[in-house]
């Protein structure tokens, strides 16, 4: 916050000065435009007590422009000896005052104070920027270590007589009770530490690194890049329709591809809740055989529509079989109908990619693999007709959260 005064102690003789009030954390309103006006012309009194009168001019916001500010002039005068005689508000559209004209050369002084690698986080630092180089001529930078604090800091030692014995924590309390109550808790206040942007950085760099190891890095492929530093003009020729889509090949899945898919697939039905495509596709591609190694290689990662198309399509043959049945309703039924149910907008997504895999060798494999489903499904069926105890279908329930470290062990 600025104020740009004119001093007129002869007439013969202008002397300028501006003020740049820092102030940490406040808002900023009507009450401490005059708290700053107060403390403006007390400090213009003890330079030069000839001062006898003042004109203040400010901008038309809402905080100097205000019953509060106008009707605390008078009480002002009286306190500082400084007749304030009028007070003038700035043309709306009337162009910038000449206290924002100083805010700019403040700011650029600051921005280059920053510029040399300090921080300018807070109001000590922000004045620290302004008196860098001998600050800028004919400003004074007043700090204020904010006087609402200390009036609240005085009046909590005042109040608060138990303080948490924990270390650093800041809790104080009125009452013993409460004491107990915050120890028994332990929720603990602290002061949160002043960390600075290189602190910051470097914190991230390290959980970075250490998460590294953990993803594997692809390199990127220089084979495909051949440039020619002898001949740099040379712009490779495109072909006719380069911009035109891809279509892909149809993929079909390797036997290690598949199996692993099926495995997810049972043990989701075997659970009763099937595994995410997102999931299975970054399992698939952490997965480690028992030596540590990778079990799937880069070109082997599939995508996740590329696992939700073949999810679906094992389910819809499921469904086509156990239609076939037309066995009693069952429990297995609903929990295939409630899937479709769900996965219904997902197979509208993948319907191209669906028909394009179609043909896929797959699809055969798969039928023949059903036998082994249904039978699954027909066990699930029996097991949910027995009247077995809540508690031990929840049980079950819980432990689906699984490493497939010791599924892993059958690849390698
Ligand atoms: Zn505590």
């Amino acid at each position: 916050m600025l104020f740009f005064l004119i001093l007129i102690p002869d007439l013969n003789n202008f002397e300028h000065t501006v003020f740049v009030h820092v102030i940490d954390q406040c808002s900023q309103d009507s009450k401490l435009v005059v708290a700053i006006i107060d403390d403006i012309l007390s400090r213009l009194k003890v330079y030069d007590n000839s001062i006898q009168q003042a004109c203040i001019r400010c901008d038309n916001a809402g905080c100097y422009h205000s019953a509060y500010t106008a009707l605390s002039m008078p009480a002002l005068s009286e306190k500082c000896g400084i007749a304030i005689r009028r007070m003038d508000f700035a043309d709306p559209q009337g162009g910038r005052g000449s206290s924002d004209r100083y805010a700019a050369i403040m700011k650029s002084h600051v921005r280059r104070y920053l510029n040399e690698k300090h921080d300018v986080t807070n109001a000590e630092q922000f004045v620290e920027a302004c008196l860098s180089y001998g600050g800028v001529k004919t400003v004074n930078v007043v700090e204020y270590i904010s006087v609402n604090d200390e009036c609240t800091e005085s009046i909590d030692q005042a109040a608060n007589i138990f303080e948490c014995p924990e270390e650093a924590c800041i809790s104080s309390f009125v009452k013993y009770g409460n004491l107990l109550r915050h120890l028994a808790i332990g929720n603990h206040r602290h002061i949160p530490e002043k960390v600075t942007l290189m602190d910051t950085a470097k914190k991230m760099f390290h959980t970075r690194l250490s998460n590294a190891d953990n993803k594997r890095v692809i390199s990127l492929s220089s084979n495909d890049v051949v440039l020619d530093s002898n001949n740099c003009d040379q712009v490779p020729e495109l072909t006719v329709g380069w911009a035109l889509p891809v279509t892909r090949p149809p993929v079909r899945f390797t036997n290690k591809q598949k199996k692993f898919l099926d495995e997810k697939f049972n043990d989701g039905i075997l659970h009763g809740r099937f595994w995410k495509p997102e999931t299975v596709v970054s399992e698939m591609q952490n997965a480690k055989s028992s030596q540590g190694k990778f079990i799937f290689d880069i070109k082997e990662w599939l995508t996740t529509s590329q696992v939700r198309g073949y999810f679906s399509r094992i389910r819809s043959i499921i469904t086509q079989k156990n239609a076939q049945f037309s066995s009693s309703t069952s429990s297995s039924n609903s929990v295939c109908a409630e899937s479709e149910q769900e996965e219904g907008q997902d197979l509208d997504e993948d319907a191209s990619a669906e028909e394009s895999l179609k043909d896929d060798v797959a699809v055969n494999e798969a039928i023949e693999r059903i036998t082994f489903i249904t039978e699954t499904n027909q066990m699930v069926e029996r097991a949910s007709k027995e009247k077995r105890p809540l508690s031990s279908i929840q049980n079950e329930q819980k432990t689906q959260k699984r490493s497939t470290s010791t599924q892993s062990q059958k690849y390698s």
